[in-house]
């Protein structure tokens, strides 16, 4: 954690104010200072500023002001509003939230701007900071958690898990912050039936541009609620959101199965997504799939699922085929249904094509299964390993095209190559699950794919990865494969617009209205006016 200089961040308190004072010069602020209580808040020792201009992909850096720590959400407001008061019409500095930094791009930055430490709420809860992780239950809702912005999944796992619930809906990763994922999707293998994060969520409390804390939801300023989900931190600071939550499960059944065959894999991997219902008992829970290659052991840092004296035989099956696709799905069970829960799966396996004698089953506790990649992570810190460039691409296909990509992509560039050392995860998802009125973007049909390029590379050689994102995205671009971004980066207005498509014209609405003076998340580079303080 950062130390805190008191003197020295009372002194960028009135260098931001001096600074922002001569920048609006002649359009006479209201120059409202910044509440006394915020300047003990506002480091800027390098340890903060050094952590604040970093991200788990390691490629951006760009240098804050100033780390803001708030202990409660007014005191995000008060320095938001502080923001917008003082200038007509120039932006004095721009605010990032940034929950883990767990963005590859800088999308969590703001140079010469302030960087709010949203886990710092998450640390402060018991002394006023606003929601920490309260569950409820409620005619209208049933059970729901009341959860801070800054904290982070697992946290909300260990909480609800005390009360035998759990959210429904997750990403692969757990040291995420609710905030963070919220501010994209939140997707995992149970998208498929449950929805994204973001479809999960009943109520918000978000700190908007002009530095209101307002509430929202789909009944109570709804046009808020559905920008902010999916909106990249562009419309607000997310300082609760109360979510969905159902019986949590005990245990899970862990499947693997093997294919050589791309259209049998993505057929099977449809069929079994076709069966989402809520209640459904025959349904999977969990629906993913991920590429093997010849280089490398069949597994990889995120999960070891395979026996270890099976790892000949497995790579015997990739180098002959060179890729191999591998189903991975899960299906949850408890005391109640722990008698049964073999025969669903057998009969929810019925008629798949999969190797016959490459299925691989674990049992493992529910917890366990939720923080897999946990392990893979503190092995890789471990080794110095962890905090490495990650070129990361995170695309959706249309299911139509998704043969074409396979040719294109996996079976041409990607084998060919040979630069993969990284996870590829591939999954498809049903899109009626999403709502179209949030600001995520998805393709325009009824099951897309999601695809995951999550390559970790060494500080000099990170751009061959990007090359070959570049290389792969024009594939898809010629051959008319219509991709949207998951996780986007671009560069300027043109390629958001594209971005965006018919929703292009209701963000840059939305975002005059809820942030008129593009304050927040600069590092986007949606709105980014690149001023600094
Ligand atoms: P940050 O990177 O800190 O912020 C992301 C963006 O959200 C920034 O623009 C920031 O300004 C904004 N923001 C942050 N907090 C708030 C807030 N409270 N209110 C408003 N805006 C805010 N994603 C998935 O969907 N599924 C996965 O399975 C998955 N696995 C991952 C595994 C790893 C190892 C990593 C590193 C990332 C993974 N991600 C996954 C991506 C992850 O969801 C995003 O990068 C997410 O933004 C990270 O959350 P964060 O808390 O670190 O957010």
């Amino acid at each position: 954690m950062a130390e805190n200089y008191p003197i020295v961040s009372y002194f960028m308190v009135i260098f931001i104010v001096i600074r922002l004072l001569s920048t609006v010069g002649k359009s006479k602020p209201s120059a409202h200072s910044l509440p006394d209580k915020l300047a003990d808040k506002l480091h800027t020792d390098l340890e903060s500023i050094i952590a604040a201009s970093a991200d788990f992909g390691n490629i951006v850096r760009e240098t804050p002001a100033a780390v803001l720590h708030p202990s409660c959400p007014e005191d995000i407001a008060a320095l938001v509003k502080f923001t917008y008061d003082n200038d007509n019409s120039s932006v004095p500095f721009a605010i990032a939230a940034r929950g883990r930094g767990h963005s590859v791009r800088g999308q969590a930055m703001a140079r010469g701007g302030v960087v709010v430490d949203m886990t710092s709420l998450a640390r402060h809860h018991g002394s006023g900071g606003g929601a920490a992780i309260a569950v409820s239950w409620s005619r209208q809702l049933g059970y729901y958690a009341d959860v801070g912005g800054g904290q982070i999944w697992r946290d909300v796992l260990e909480a609800t898990l005390r009360h035998g619930l759990a959210p429904v809906s997750w990403t692969d990763y757990l040291y995420l912050t609710v905030g963070g994922t919220l501010s994209n999707a939140g997707i995992s293998g149970q998208t498929f039936r449950y929805g994204p994060q973001i479809s999960n969520v009943y109520e918000m409390d978000v700190i908007t541009g002009t530095g209101e804390l307002m509430t929202c939801s789909p009944d109570e300023n709804p046009e808020l609620f559905y920008s902010v989900l999916g909106g990249l931190g562009q419309f607000g600071i997310i300082t609760r959101a109360r979510i969905a939550l159902d019986r949590a499960p005990k245990r899970v059944k862990w499947v693997r199965m093997l294919y050589s065959d791309f259209s049998a894999f993505t057929r099977d991997q449809e069929h079994l997504i076709s069966k989402n219902g809520r209640d459904q008992g025959d349904a999977l829970d969990y629906v993913e799939g991920l590429l093997l290659m010849h280089r490398g052991p069949p597994d990889s840092w995120r999960s070891s699922f395979f026996p270890l004296s099976d790892h000949p035989r497995i790579a015997s099956l990739v180098n002959r085929h060179k890729i191999v696709y591998c189903l991975e799905v899960v299906k949850y069970y408890d005391d109640l249904t722990q008698n049964t829960v073999n025969k669903d799966l057998e009969n929810l396996f019925q008629g798949l094509s999969h190797i016959p004698e490459f299925v691989f089953q674990k049992d493992v506790a529910y917890v366990d299964f939720l923080d897999r990649v946990r392990e893979g992570e503190l092995k890789l810190t471990a080794q110095g390993l962890w905090d490495v460039p990650h070129p990361w691409l995170n695309i959706f296909v249309p299911k139509s095209r998704i043969s074409d990509f396979n040719d294109g992509v996996f079976k041409s560039i990607i084998l060919k190559r040979s630069i993969t050392t990284g996870t590829v995860l591939i999954y498809p998802m049903n899109r009626s699950m999403w709502d179209d009125r949030m600001s995520a973007v998805v393709p325009d049909e009824d099951v897309f794919y999601t695809i995951g390029f999550l390559y970790s590379s060494g500080f000099d050689d990170w751009q061959q990865f990007d090359l070959q994102n570049k290389d792969l995205l024009s594939f898809c671009e010629d051959a008319g494969i219509e991709v949207k971004h998951y996780l986007p980066n671009f560069g300027n207005e043109q390629e958001w617009r594209r971005h965006f498509g018919s929703k292009w014209r209701l963000f840059r609405q939305r975002k005059a209205r809820f942030d008129p003076k593009m304050i927040f998340s600069p590092g986007q580079k949606i709105f980014n006016r690149n001023q600094s303080i």
